[in-house]
């Protein structure tokens, strides 16, 4: 589970995230929608620490982010303690941001290694094991660069599922991909989804949206304007500037 509680984030002068308030249950999949600048990346980021709010914080399994509560004061934690958080949370990004020096099998098997998870065989036989289920059976030795766009976005995948996240975050993670590569993407994704991990995705592709989520959040100036099912978000729409999103993107 995910809890996001009065995030409030600025750089500079600009309020990038505006009291965001997000319950992401066990197993769920949420779908993050908004026009660019609204604040969806970030939110993705401070959900993982990679950026700390003002005010505000986040939960993910009961456990703080990046804060301890202490009386009414919440105290920052150390360098180990938020780095040991962060891996156990998944994240692929719009640009696979793979090792290219790395074979696929390498790529997938180096986390749990370097976090003293696994021993290197075992990271290694789990490894092959991920590939398999992303589709990637064959790819096991092949380096970045001789892999396209849709199957290093499926070792990005693998390599997120290799340290078992409770929560895995998708930024954008089809919008870098020529169209034709973009449906297996979302395929591996969805097998994710069907299979319970709790998912909270950026995404733009609104049929997949509403196959798979659970909640569409619809974020707009840094602020949610609006929740709920994909059948209600989507084709109920109870706001102007949702409506006017979705029929830009539709
Ligand atoms: P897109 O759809 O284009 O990816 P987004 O919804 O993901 O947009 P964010 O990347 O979260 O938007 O950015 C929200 C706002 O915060 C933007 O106006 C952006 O310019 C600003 N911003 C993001 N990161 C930083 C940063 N590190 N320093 C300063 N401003 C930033
Ligand atoms: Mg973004």
């Amino acid at each position: 589970a995910v809890g996001v509680h009065g995030v409030h984030k600025r750089y500079g002068a600009q309020r990038v995230l505006d009291g965001v308030e997000l319950a992401v249950r066990p197993g769920e999949v949420t779908v993050i929608l908004g026009p660019s600048g609204s604040g969806k990346s970030t939110l993705l980021r401070v959900i993982n620490h990679l950026e700390k709010p003002e005010v505000g914080y986040v939960s993910v399994n009961g456990e703080l982010i990046g804060v301890r509560r202490h009386g009414e004061l919440l105290k920052e934690l150390s360098e180990r303690v938020i780095l040991g958080q962060r891996s156990r949370i998944g994240f692929v990004f719009q640009n696979f941001n793979l090792f290219p020096h790395l074979t696929a099998l390498d790529n997938v098997a180096a986390a749990p290694v370097a976090t003293g998870k696994l021993s290197k065989p075992e990271a290694r036989e789990l490894a092959r094991e991920l590939l398999v289920r992303v589709g990637l059976a064959d790819k096991v030795g092949a380096y970045p660069r001789q892999l396209s766009g849709g199957q290093q976005q499926r070792v990005a995948i693998a390599r997120a599922l290799a340290l078992r996240p409770g929560v895995i975050l998708f930024d954008e993670p089809t919008s870098a991909l020529d169209p034709e590569l973009v449906g297996e993407v979302l395929a591996v994704i969805k097998d994710l989804a069907t299979s319970g991990t709790t998912l909270i995705i950026v995404t733009h592709e609104i049929g997949f949206a509403r196959e798979v989520a659970d909640q569409v959040v619809f974020l707009d100036e840094g602020r949610i304007v609006e929740q709920g099912p994909p059948t209600e978000l989507l084709d109920h729409p109870k706001h102007e500037r949702t409506r006017d999103f979705l029929s830009k993107v539709l």
